[in-house]
């Protein structure tokens, strides 16, 4: 059967290959292309706008091995668990259970102690550190909105794997609570370019200057980003 593929729809051919893989219709290309999505751990097939379901199965089929072995390179889901160490607001900490306390979860220097079942660590620590980004993150970010004389209505944070920030025209800004897992430098450049949207809207020359004011030492944050961000989507 002869599918049309008009921009935006999708069909599934999950089922018919016997793996999970997203299907987008291709931009410009007459060609049938494979890529992985390192953010959702899915094959992600570009489908040209004439193209039948029929091809689509047989091309997925024939680079079956090219995409568990793509798959398989990804770095391994990791969950936060009793002796495993991270980053957190800049500061190296490793997870301590403590099952016979109740104090939820807290910091005593480096470690970071976790009362109750140690199958409920990996969440408990997860919506200590949202917590704990909600109030920091708004409070360095409004420092920065007040230097720029702009307001700021509030901070979000969100489980977003699409990006670490964004801005919305009402004010508010949204981060991932990923971003609590990277270097206090990297912090302040998201900060700085999530702040400096209340101002410009857009990624134009100013708004680039502007986050240049904010945070002067700002492309070593970027450059992070682009370097080592992935490995942090590999918290759930
Ligand atoms: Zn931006």
């Amino acid at each position: 059967m002869k599918i049309t593929l008009l921009t935006g729809k999708t069909f599934d051919i999950s089922e018919a290959v016997g793996m999970d893989i997203k299907v987008v219709p291709a931009r410009s290309s007459r060609k049938l292309t494979l890529k992985i999505d390192e953010k959702e751990r899915v094959p992600v097939l570009s489908v040209p706008r004439f193209c039948s379901r029929k091809q689509a199965i047989e091309f997925v089929t024939e680079h079956t091995d090219w995409i568990i072995k793509a798959l398989n390179k990804l770095p391994e889901v990791k969950y936060f668990a009793d002796g495993e160490s991270f980053m957190l607001f800049g500061q190296n900490v490793t997870v301590e259970h403590h099952p016979e306390a109740r104090r939820g979860v807290w910091l005593e220097e480096s470690r970071l102690c976790v009362s109750g079942a140690a199958e409920f660590i990996h969440r408990r620590v997860k919506d200590y550190i949202r917590k704990r980004a909600q109030e920091e993150f708004y409070a360095r970010s409004k420092v920065l909105a007040d230097k720029l004389g702009c307001k700021l209505t509030g901070v979000s944070i969100k489980d977003t794997t699409s990006r670490w920030g964004s801005c919305s025209t009402l004010n508010h800004i949204n981060y991932s609570w990923r971003v609590a897992l990277t270097p206090d430098y990297v912090i302040d450049y998201l900060m700085a370019h999530e702040v400096s949207h209340l101002k410009h809207h857009d990624h134009s020359d100013e708004f680039w200057a502007c986050v240049a004011t904010l945070c002067p030492e700002w492309s070593n944050g970027r450059i992070w980003l682009k370097r080592y961000g992935k490995t942090l989507y590999a918290f759930k």
